[in-house]
């Protein structure tokens, strides 16, 4: 008889982040959000950094999970995308993943939000604990891609020409207010 071992996996709860228009500022043109397209336009918003360090601080992995379809169009290079991304590393130390679809939206594709195949893959890749986690965004895709994942949703409401799907557990209208949602429904 040989001694056995377990291995305990010990699933942690994340905070999913959607980019655009949730950590940094979007550029909203006839009432629909979009992604900047340079470098130079890529700004967050006030008191993202220090609501992640709290999210973070409570224990929540965070990852972000985005859609770049303009990628996938040849409307932008990727790379452009990379260095926004290495800037939003620098920017917020406290993230744990970077997550993104470079999908063009011409057809549904498991990873391109609102399918959740990002939120499924970085469950699998960190060991997540969906059932413990939440998804933070602007858009129906948002809300749709954490409810199809089986996580709780905030909403942040900037009253763009676009309908809701799916109804979000919350909705606010700011990512600071997000945050302090989630944190609240932490401690309860
Ligand atoms: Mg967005």
């Amino acid at each position: 008889m040989g001694i056995s071992s377990t291995k305990i996996t010990v699933l942690k709860p994340a905070v999913f982040l959607d980019r655009d228009g949730t950590l940094n500022v979007q550029v909203i043109r006839d009432g629909k959000p979009y992604a900047p397209r340079e470098l130079k336009d890529f700004k967050l918003f006030p008191d993202v950094v220090e609501s992640c360090a709290a999210l973070k601080k409570a224990g929540y992995l965070l990852i972000v999970a985005t859609n770049q379809p303009d990628v996938g169009r040849g409307d932008m290079p990727k790379a452009t995308v990379e260095a926004m991304h290495a800037e939003l590393l620098r920017l917020i130390p406290s993230l744990d993943l970077i997550e993104v679809s470079y999908d063009s939206g011409k057809e549904p594709t498991p990873r391109r939000k609102p399918e959740p195949g990002m939120l499924l893959d970085a469950a699998k890749t960190l060991n997540i604990d969906l059932s413990r986690s939440w998804m933070v965004g602007d858009r129906w895709r948002d809300v749709d891609c954490g409810k199809r994942a089986g996580v709780k949703t905030v909403f942040i409401d900037y009253a763009y020409d676009e309908v809701l799907q799916a109804k979000p557990d919350y909705t606010v209208s700011n990512f600071k207010a997000a945050a302090e949602v989630i944190l609240k429904a932490t401690m309860s």
